[in-house]
């Protein structure tokens, strides 16, 4: 970890991280009979140390205390911080009751929001998900096999590491691609299963340039599933992971070139930026063009005006489709029957799967909102209506697919390192859970 990046997070921590509104509650519980019965024994274990006679009164009135269950923690995680990090009574709590310090281990029992709920030192409580770290040294090692950590996953790394987990896993996986962005370059997609099978899903990230560690993390979702030897034999899953390459190369790259300099005079003179052209290429969102690529979908669209003209973020487009990588999307998606669309955003820890008033996709959407919830401690939440237009809203409206938004990460977009570790471990169970909700519904 770089200084700059644990003074940020200090930052961080220091100026919002504590006094931060909280999210609502994941609502996710621990059931009775997965809590264990540890003691809270500090009493005990000072008498034992004292040699004082068990059968002392004082000592006898300490041992009858009732014991208090903790929740059994499934992992362990470090503090990332300087000195310490915060313990929190609830996730609505600004007020911390406890501070664990740099070096503690600290017991992951579930995600929750932006939240993990944790057990230390004989407490539970709740701290930021960003603020910790695997305990294992080989904890990405253990789940991957190609990828490794980054938060700048290039398009050229993506394409190796779909090349190098081809080459591994030849008769699992084909890549293709579904067309071209508006600066034709390909826009890949990993086809993992067996083609015929019964269920199709469908995953795209990265329609938004700067939210480029969702491509990351739709290919360690995958390179993770392929690592357990975990595919079934009856679901192919559908890999896109950088609808956008162009926005991507924009934000990855902080540079502008004259096309989208003619976009950044137009964010100036409508007084929609004040950034310096670095930062703005930094927090780009759109395709090359100035176009919202999911702005530009035939549900809503006649609404989504947020925009009037070309913009780094959230102008709809002349008309729909106008976005060449709107209409790749559009295409493969027309392609075949998909059971279920994901498509992941940064960042916020929400899972949105409204969209209209449609049933029984709205109803489906939501029932897949659960299921992902309970592995990932992401939130569902309902869609404003207002802004539409989106691959989602589209993917329900026109073609009735389950679907949902999963904005990852809960820091900052793009997302910084100390987020890395908590998504991927969430997310890394998401797709069986997609898949064995298909089969089900
Ligand atoms: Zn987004």
């Amino acid at each position: 970890m770089t200084k700059k990046i644990v003074s940020l997070l200090l930052v961080c921590l220091l100026l919002t991280g504590c006094n931060q509104t909280a999210v609502d509650r994941a609502g996710t519980t621990v059931s009775s009979s997965e809590e264990a019965q540890i003691s809270v024994t500090e009493n005990t274990t000072e008498a034992t140390e004292n040699g004082t006679s068990a059968t002392d009164s004082a000592d006898t009135e300490e041992s009858t205390t009732p014991v208090q269950p903790l929740p059994q923690p499934v992992s362990f995680w470090n503090p990332i911080c300087n000195e310490y990090i915060s313990l929190f009574p609830s996730t609505e709590s600004t007020e911390a009751f406890a501070t664990i310090p740099r070096g503690a281990t600290i017991g992951l029992v579930n995600w929750e929001g932006r939240f993990a709920r944790v057990v230390w030192d004989g407490k539970v409580g709740y701290v930021y998900s960003n603020c910790l770290q695997p305990a294992e040294s080989d904890y990405f090692a253990k789940h991957l096999k190609v990828l490794t950590p980054t938060t700048k996953y290039t398009y050229d790394q993506m394409y190796a590491d779909m090349g190098k987990l081809q080459a591994l896993y030849p008769d699992l996986i084909s890549l293709s691609t579904i067309g071209k962005s508006e600066l034709m370059r390909d826009i890949p997609v990993m086809i993992v299963g067996n083609t015929d099978a019964k269920y199709h899903i469908l995953v795209q990230a990265a329609i938004h340039g700067r939210e480029h560690f969702t491509a990351w993390i739709a290919m360690a979702m995958m390179d993770s599933i392929l690592k357990q030897g975990a595919l079934p034999s009856d679901v192919c899953y559908h890999i896109i992971p950088m609808s956008n390459p162009d926005g991507v190369f924009i934000s990855q790259s902080g540079k502008l070139e004259e096309r989208q300099i003619q976009v950044y005079e137009l964010d100036l003179d409508f007084g929609h930026t004040n950034s310096s052209t670095t930062e703005y290429a930094t927090q780009w969102k759109a395709n090359a063009c100035g176009e919202d690529i999911n702005r530009n979908f035939m549900a809503g669209w006649d609404v989504s005006n947020e925009r009037d003209e070309q913009s780094a973020q959230k102008y709809r487009g002349e008309t729909p489709f106008s976005a060449s990588e709107a209409r790749a999307l559009r295409d493969y998606t027309l392609s075949r029957t998909f059971h279920a669309t994901i498509s992941l955003h940064s960042h916020g820890s929400v899972l949105y799967y409204q969209y209209g008033t449609k049933q029984p996709v709205n109803r489906l959407s939501y029932s897949l909102a659960q299921a992902v919830q309970g592995v990932t401690g992401y939130v569902p939440t309902a869609y404003d209506n207002t802004s539409g237009a989106g691959y989602k809203d589209w993917a329900m409206e026109e073609l009735g697919i389950p679907s949902l938004t999963v904005e990852i990460g809960s820091a900052a977009t793009p997302i910084p390192q100390q987020d890395i570790y908590n998504t991927f471990d969430r997310c890394r169970d998401m797709l069986p859970t997609v898949y064995k909700w298909v089969t089900q519904n």
